[in-house]
C-alpha cells in the first residue's frame, strides 16, 4: 500500500492534471449526498477540555472532515497528509482543485513533518507571529500530497491561536487542512451558523466556537524564495511584517483582477471571492462625496424599482435617508470592520437586495486587508468621486 501511494506521490505534472479530471467529476457525483452533520457546541472557548473535542479529532485522523473555528475565520479541515481527504474537501466546498489548501500545526515540531526547509525569513516570522494569523509558504516536502497543495510543490503551513483550534490538531495528531469552511465563491464564515448555512449535511462535524475574533483570513507570505512576497494581505499587516523582515514585496493579484490566462504565485487570487447575490459597488473619495453619490444612486436605483443595500459605519450611519443600512463597524476601531465584513455581505445575501453601495477605507495597517475583501466582493468595481 505504502509502495502504491509514494507511487502517486511521484506523479508528475501531467498525471496531476488527468487526476484533476477524475476528481471534478467525483466531486461532481458527490454533490447530491448528502450526510448527517454532528453539531458539536463548545460551551466555553477559553476553557476548552479535551473531551469536548476527542471525537473530532478521531474523525479528522479516520479521514473525516470537521468544521472548526479559528481566530480568522471557520475552517473545513481534513488530515493534510490524506489526499482522500483533500479531495473530500474540495467535493464539500464546491472548490477548483488547483486552489490549494493551507495546512493547520499546533507547534515548531510539526512544521519539520511538512516543509524541506525553514528558510531564515520563515524562521523569524514564526518567532514574532505564531501562534496567529499568518500563513507562510515553504518547499513542501514529499509525503504532503499534490491533492493538499493544488498541484505546486510548495505547501501553505499556519499555526492558530484559536484554543479549540490548536487544541483540536494536537489532539488530531495529523496536520489539518483547512481553507474556510464556506462554499466556494460564498462569503467566508465568521459564526458556526454561516457553517451550517453552506455545509450542513456534507461534512461530518461542525465544533461551534461562537463568533471568531478576527473575521478575514490569515495573511499569507511566500518564503520560499530569495525575496518574502505578501500574496494576501490579513490580520499581521505589511507594517509588522517589515518590522522583522525590511523588505517585503507585494504579488501584484492583491491590488487588482487577475486574467484569466495567468496562473498566480497565489492561486487562490485568480478566483471570484466573498461574492455577494447583488452586484456591489465600491466607493472611494472624500467622505461627504462618498455619501452624497451613494444617496443619489440609490434615489435612482429605488426608482427603477431595486432593492438597495447600503454599507456604512458608525460614523456615516444617520447620513442614509434611503435603503438598507448594514453598519460595517467604526471607523476608529478598523478591526470591528474587519469582524464585521463577512457577516454584513451575508445579510445583504439573506434580504435579498438587488445591488449593494459600500463606504471606502484607508489602504494602510488593517485597512489593506478590508479593502482587499471589499474590491474582491464588489468584483473591482470601484468607483472614485
Ligand atoms: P483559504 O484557505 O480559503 O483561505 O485559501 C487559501 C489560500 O492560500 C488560497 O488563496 C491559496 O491560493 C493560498 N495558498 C495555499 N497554498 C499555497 C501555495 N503553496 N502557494 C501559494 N498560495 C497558496
Ligand atoms: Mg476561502
Amino acid at each position: 500500500m505504502r509502495l502504491v501511494l509514494s507511487f502517486f506521490r511521484k506523479i508528475d505534472k501531467a498525471g496531476f492534471e488527468g487526476k484533476r479530471a477524475g476528481l471534478a467529476g467525483m466531486a461532481y457525483k458527490r454533490k447530491g449526498r448528502e450526510m448527517e452533520t454532528r453539531i458539536v457546541k463548545i460551551k466555553d472557548k477559553a476553557a476548552v477540555r479535551d473531551e469536548e473535542l476527542l471525537e473530532a479529532a478521531e474523525v479528522l485522523r479516520n479521514g473525516g472532515l470537521v468544521a472548526f473555528p479559528t481566530e480568522t475565520v471557520y475552517g473545513l479541515g481534513g488530515n493534510a497528509l490524506d489526499e482522500r481527504a483533500a479531495e473530500k474537501i474540495y467535493a464539500a466546498k464546491g472548490r477548483p482543485s488547483d486552489n490549494p489548501l493551507i495546512a493547520h500545526i499546533s507547534c515548531m515540531e510539526e512544521l519539520s513533518g511538512l516543509v524541506r526547509e525553514i528558510p531564515e525569513a520563515g524562521k523569524k516570522l514564526a518567532a514574532a507571529y505564531w501562534p496567529g494569523p499568518l500563513t507562510m509558504i515553504f518547499p513542501k516536502k514529499e509525503n504532503v500530497p499534490y491533492e493538499t497543495t493544488g498541484g505546486l510543490d510548495t505547501v501553505a503551513v499556519r499555526m492558530p491561536s484559536d484554543p479549540v483550534a490548536s487544541r483540536l490538531i494536537r489532539l488530531a495528531g495529523v496536520p489539518v487542512a483547512a481553507p474556510s469552511a464556506n462554499t466556494s465563491g460564498r462569503p467566508s464564515p465568521t459564526r458556526a451558523e454561516h457553517v451550517i448555512e453552506d455545509l450542513n449535511g456534507k461534512i461530518d462535524m461542525i465544533i461551534d466556537g461562537g463568533q471568531v475574533g478576527i473575521g478575514v483570513e490569515s495573511t499569507i507570505v511566500d518564503v520560499s524564495g530569495p525575496v518574502p512576497v505578501l500574496l494576501r494581505p490579513g490580520a499581521v499587516t505589511m507594517e509588522m511584517l517589515e518590522t522583522v523582515l525590511g523588505h517585503v514585496e507585494v504579488d501584484p493579484a492583491i491590488s487588482g483582477p487577475v486574467s484569466k490566462d495567468v496562473r498566480p504565485k497565489a492561486p487562490g487570487m485568480k478566483y471570484r471571492h466573498y461574492a455577494p447575490k447583488a452586484d456591489m459597488t465600491l466607493v472611494e473619495g472624500e467622505m461627504e462625496r462618498v455619501i452624497q453619490y451613494i444617496n443619489e444612486e440609490t434615489r435612482k436605483a429605488r426608482q427603477a424599482g431595486k432593492t438597495v443595500g447600503i454599507i456604512c459605519t458608525e460614523e456615516s450611519r444617520g447620513q442614509y435617508p434611503e435603503g438598507i443600512l448594514e453598519v460595517i463597524g467604526s471607523r476608529e476601531h478598523e478591526e470591528t470592520v474587519a469582524h464585521n465584513l463577512f457577516a454584513v455581505l451575508r445579510d445583504f445575501d439573506r434580504r435579498e437586495v438587488d445591488c449593494i453601495f459600500s463606504e471606502s477605507f484607508s489602504r494602510d495597517q488593517l485597512g489593506q486587508a478590508i479593502m482587499n475583501r471589499l474590491c474582491k466582493a464588489a468584483g473591482y468595481h470601484i468607483i472614485k468621486v
